[in-house]
């Protein structure tokens, strides 16, 4: 087996951290979730931090109960084992999201009356404030009444500032990003924003490895957690995503295959893991790597 000399380098992640692998079960694994692991696993491996795995089925409207435990038997066949969590010998729903919600009632209690009731639908909002932005802006409009289904959170007007571990120092102001930040819909079904930031806090996770499409998510994260009363902000890290380098090419069919099609087209989990960590630029050419070698790709 060639040796490559690990392509990325965390020196700023301390001994012992808690990090987690968090799936939402709305639809099957694929690659891009793979690449995910190797650096969950890869950083927790090399840095001796522990790895939960979280079930994050909070949008009860489109989860399935088939899509977890496709799920939780592709992560086995790949070699990724968790430390505690969903799988491990844990109790399952701790560590499950529907079944958090006297956790994130308690959370919604504790944030006091900076939290009120909103009635507006996305297109009510678009005709109000124009669509102007990458996404949706809530203007406040409720803030009076707090009527309705939505349940929505006044954030303050400060940018909050993070080192990401890859990306370097980040300056998000979400008041201006998104506005007033929605924690329950009208389906009365918790945001990601809120039952990830909750379950961050309760499961004391300390080092948040996660893909570059939530960066734009952390600032309000970060408020939410200063809001809730967190004392510390966790480490975080954003891994590029396996289609970021245009230039590789990856095609449609890579993004979308599942891990159990490529398993039934014959490719074992060390092809899969190896194809994952060149397509997110980890390795320079394709190559097997085992799950327990994913290690050796990090220096940290
Ligand atoms: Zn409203």
């Amino acid at each position: 087996m060639p040796s490559s000399r690990p392509t990325q380098s965390f020196p700023m992640i301390p001994r012992g951290l808690r990090t987690r692998f968090a799936p939402s079960p709305t639809g099957f694994l694929h690659l891009g979730h793979v690449a995910s692991a190797i650096y969950v696993w890869g950083l927790a491996r090399k840095s001796g931090a522990e790895v939960v795995l979280r079930m994050e089925d909070h949008d009860q409207g489109r989860v399935r109960k088939d899509y977890e435990t496709s799920i939780l038997d592709d992560l086995a066949w790949l070699g990724f084992k968790a430390d505690a969590g969903v799988a491990s010998s844990d109790k399952a729903s701790d560590y499950r999201q529907s079944d958090h919600w006297s956790r994130y009632e308690n959370a919604l209690q504790n944030l006091g009356d900076r939290v009120y009731r909103c009635q507006c639908s996305r297109k009510e909002i678009l005709e109000r404030t124009g669509k102007n932005s990458e996404e949706l802006w809530y203007d406040g409009f409720c803030r009076v009444h707090n009527q309705g289904p939505n349940i929505r959170l006044i954030l303050d007007s400060k940018p909050q500032t993070f080192v990401d571990g890859l990306l370097g120092e980040q300056i998000q102001t979400a008041s201006e990003q998104c506005g007033d930040l929605l924690l329950r819909d009208r389906d009365g079904f918790w945001t990601y924003n809120f039952a990830v930031t909750v379950d961050d806090i309760e499961e004391d996770i300390s080092l948040i490895i996660r893909g570059q499409d939530i960066l734009a998510a952390t600032g309000r994260q970060l408020e939410l957690r200063e809001q809730l009363g967190a004392k510390e902000q966790p480490l975080y890290i954003h891994h590029p995503l396996i289609w970021a380098d245009e230039t590789k090419k990856l095609s449609k069919r890579d993004r979308s295959t599942s891990i159990g099609q490529w398993r039934d087209q014959g490719f074992s989990a060390a092809d899969i893991v190896g194809k994952a960590a060149f397509q997110v630029g980890l390795i320079p050419s394709e190559r097997p790597i085992h799950a327990t070698e994913v290690e050796d790709l990090f220096h940290v």
